[in-house]
């Protein structure tokens, strides 16, 4: 039995090498079909193995020698070759056509045998040609031609048989034909079989031995099974798909994500009313979003860090590519390879989750506990505990006006797991949700995951993740009717199976350093939190996860004695509910930080220098630490102007290194957040 393998194998033209270094062995008596992206070396492997192709490196061996080496009418009475586009002389039928395919069994002045006949009558009886006989070539159809073609080839009858493309101009049922007959002459009389195929599914089911090329480099050889995998496609084709078996064979099945397809299916389902799209480019974030702030400027750091820009940093798109891709956006189209589609999950650091109340609870004078729940939670996350996570709430309008809500923010929902998202999406959905008109685009509102249970927690209302948010309620009452910031009039009115989305970590991205979270003690040992009601969930949520071991204060104004929550911790820091009743918002807390971080005395510390003003009607207070050394770590949260004052005392009056404490504006009086 014929052996061709090629060793080290290099094929250049014009000294620019196509197949580089290339070892391979066919298995002799199977299959073996090349796949690979057009111009990958794939035809030119073929030339080389069949010796049409001297190489520029490492030899072909044909049963242990040299085929370079050899006389060509010998090889050719063990290996034929199909070419990609062969010519046939002008007026030949297809009789001498295929006859041809017996040149190399005759001798220079050898007439046609009846063994070359029988053999010209098999090879065009498998190809189904027999009926053409006499018709010269140039007068059939390009799927007659091909047959012809690969009937040359097999009445040669070699045991080694190469094939270029030998399913090219035919309808699919005679490709499927062709690919039958070669499989049939394989099984039949154990011709070693080398196709080089275009179609990765037809490849999958009739190869027995799959051979992946990628820039004259085998990437993948094997069984079909091993090799066509989702990654292999992506690698070697630059295409996304998901490869599931073929019902008919078993073998795998390549389905191909085409983006013009995804997006007609994203806008049939509009027409539905159902809402998934285009994603978003901003980073989940911190705070309010000043309105002074360009909204094109996701920042880095600084006030706006606590804002949207803040939110921008914290998702991996702006973390990484941040501003610039926001940029590249802004003027020009992303380059074509952005544009594939990916599972969101995959390439999103931030997420957007469809969730519906599961419960309502008043946990307090002026808060309400929502839980929210949803199949799309089982991706939400960020590391094992939430800390001062933090989270943005789509508030529709039409939540607030009563009407039910429309579904999901079309902005939003190529952004949920499973979706499909382009990479070139990912990034400035902050800058196109804002762009919508104010009316449909609603509020976006950042809150804390007050507690994250996994799907099958025991204190689950059902089957899925939950997640809990404890809102403020600070409404007024303005003409019978109940007024405030649209999402806390939202948390006023929920009930369960109201819908929200909300954006969020993707936990299969994002682990405890993800930029959402600000809590970073780092190695300190001490510790002190202060916040007003806003900041109640977070510093409960972290009390939780501290460990024991931590000591120092937490210090939470609220508004009211009935608003007094029950907190837990392991940790030796000690927790001081300061009820507000008639006093200033924010007057009981600074007496208490004052209590707890006492002035140096004189000569202990170096007062620090006074902290750079920060106008809190116009920027974001967003001071986070975000590497700690030292031993003592502070985390303040709440009201702008009240956080500033603390902050001032702090870094001037205490001295305390501004590295070892987060101040975070959580919300501005007389303004909304958007
Ligand atoms: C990182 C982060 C985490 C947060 N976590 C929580 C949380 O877990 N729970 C929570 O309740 N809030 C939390 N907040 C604060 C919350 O985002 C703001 O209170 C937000 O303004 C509420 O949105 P809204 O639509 O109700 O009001 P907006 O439309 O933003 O504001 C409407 C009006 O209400 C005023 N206002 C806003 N908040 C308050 C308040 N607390 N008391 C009195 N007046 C107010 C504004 O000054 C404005 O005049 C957090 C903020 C940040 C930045």
């Amino acid at each position: 039995m014929a052996l061709l393998e090629a060793q080290d194998l290099t094929l250049a033209y014009d000294a620019v090498s196509i197949v580089d270094e290339l070892s391979l062995q066919l298995p002799t008596g199977e299959v073996t079909i090349i796949v690979g992206a057009n111009g990958c070396g794939k035809s030119t492997l073929l030339r080389g193995l069949s010796r049409l192709l001297k190489p520029a490196g490492g030899k072909v061996l044909l049963n242990g020698e040299d085929i370079h080496t050899r006389p060509a009418r010998e090889v050719a009475k063990m290996l034929g070759l199909l070419p990609q586009t062969p010519t046939a002389p002008d007026g030949i039928t297809v009789r001498e056509l295929i006859g041809r395919g017996r040149y190399p069994h005759q001798g220079w002045f050898k007439r046609f045998s009846s063994e070359d006949e029988a053999a010209v009558a098999r090879a065009m009886a498998v190809t189904g040609t027999t009926d053409l006989a006499e018709r010269p070539i140039d007068e059939l159809s390009g799927g007659q031609r091909q047959r012809v073609w690969i009937a040359m080839a097999l009445a040669q009858e070699t045991e080694l048989l190469l094939l270029d493309e030998p399913t090219t101009y035919l309808d699919v049922a005679h490709q499927l034909e062709v690919l039958d007959v070669i499989s049939e002459l394989n099984r039949t009389r154990g011709t070693t079989v080398v196709i080089v195929l275009h179609d990765l599914n037809l490849a999958a089911r009739y190869a027995d031995h799959l051979v992946a090329l990628k820039e004259g480099k085998i990437v993948a050889a094997g069984h079909p099974a091993a090799v066509v995998t989702e990654e292999m496609v992506k690698n070697v084709f630059g295409m996304p798909c998901r490869v599931i078996p073929d019902p008919v064979a078993g073998t795998p099945l390549v389905l191909p994500i085409g983006r013009h397809r995804v997006l007609r299916a994203e806008s049939v389902l509009a027409a539905k009313g159902i809402h998934r799209t285009t994603n978003p480019d901003a980073r989940l974030d911190a705070g309010p979003v000043p309105s002074e702030v360009p909204a094109a400027a996701p920042g880095t750091a600084g006030p706006e860090a606590g804002g949207v820009a803040d939110a921008a940093t914290d998702s991996v798109a702006e973390a990484t590519a941040g501003t610039a891709a926001a940029t590249a956006e802004a003027d020009s189209p992303a380059p074509a390879a952005q544009d594939v589609p990916e599972r969101a999950e995959e390439i999103s650091e931030m997420l957007a989750f469809a969730t519906h109340v599961v419960a309502v609870q008043g946990i307090g004078e002026n808060f309400k506990r929502i839980t929210l729940a949803g199949a799309d939670l089982a991706h939400f996350g960020a590391g094992d505990s939430p800390l001062d996570l933090r989270i943005k709430l789509m508030i529709q309008p039409a939540a607030e006006s009563g009407v039910p809500a429309a579904g999901l923010p079309a902005e939003f929902a190529s952004l949920r797991p499973g979706a499909w998202l382009s990479r070139a999406e990912a990034t400035g959905w902050y800058r196109r949700w804002l762009a919508l008109p104010a009316e449909s685009r609603g509020a976006m509102r950042t809150y804390t995951v007050r507690a994250l249970r996994p799907a099958g927690h025991r204190d689950n209302r059902g089957t899925e993740a939950e997640i809990d948010i404890d809102f403020v309620l600070h409404l007024r009452t303005e003409n019978g009717k109940l007024a405030g910031g649209p999402a806390t009039v939202w948390a006023a009115r929920a009930k369960a199976g109201d819908e929200l989305l909300l954006l969020g970590p993707n936990a299969g991205l994002c682990g405890p350093d993800y930029g959402g979270i600000e809590f970073r003690p780092g190695s300190a040992k001490r510790i002190l939190l202060a916040g007003d009601e806003t900041a109640a969930p977070a510093i409960c949520s972290i009390l939780e996860s501290l460990p024991a071991g931590i000591t120092g204060h937490a210090l939470i104004e609220v508004p009211d004695t009935g608003d007094i929550q029950g907190s837990s911790t392991r940790s030796g820091v000690s927790v001081q509910w300061l009820p507000r009743g008639s006093h200033p918002h924010g007057e009981l807390l600074a007496a208490a930080v004052r209590d707890v971080v006492a002035i140096p005395a004189a000569g202990a510390v170096m007062p620090g220098a006074d902290p750079e003003d920060v106008d809190v009607d116009s920027q974001i207070l967003w001071e986070t630490a975000t590497a700690s050394t030292q031993p003592f770590y502070a985390w303040l949260a709440g009201e702008a102007e009240m956080i500033k004052g603390m902050r001032r005392y702090l870094v001037r009056e205490a001295g305390m290194d501004r590295k070892q404490v987060a101040f975070m504006g959580y919300w501005r009086r007389g303004r909304s957040e958007n």
